[in-house]
């Protein structure tokens, strides 16, 4: 499956990289956002959990 993250959307909380920081990273200026990879298994639960917890609806899976 492939991560869509929207850096527009994002308010910089860091759930996601706390989550799976294999996927996610923050930029280091506005703590936006940084996908380090835009696939991933679809039994991936770490990927799918951080979309879940993510609070501005920034991720998404297609
Ligand atoms: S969890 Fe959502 S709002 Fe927080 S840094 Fe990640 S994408 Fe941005």
């Amino acid at each position: 499956m492939r991560i869509v993250a929207d850096q527009h959307v994002c308010v910089g909380s860091g759930m996601c990289a706390l989550t799976a920081p294999e996927y996610f990273d923050q930029d280091e200026e506005d703590g936006r956002v940084v996908l380090l990879a835009d696939e991933a298994e679809d039994c991936d639960t770490e990927v799918r959990e951080a979309v879940l917890l993510c609070p501005s609806g920034a991720l998404r899976l297609a």
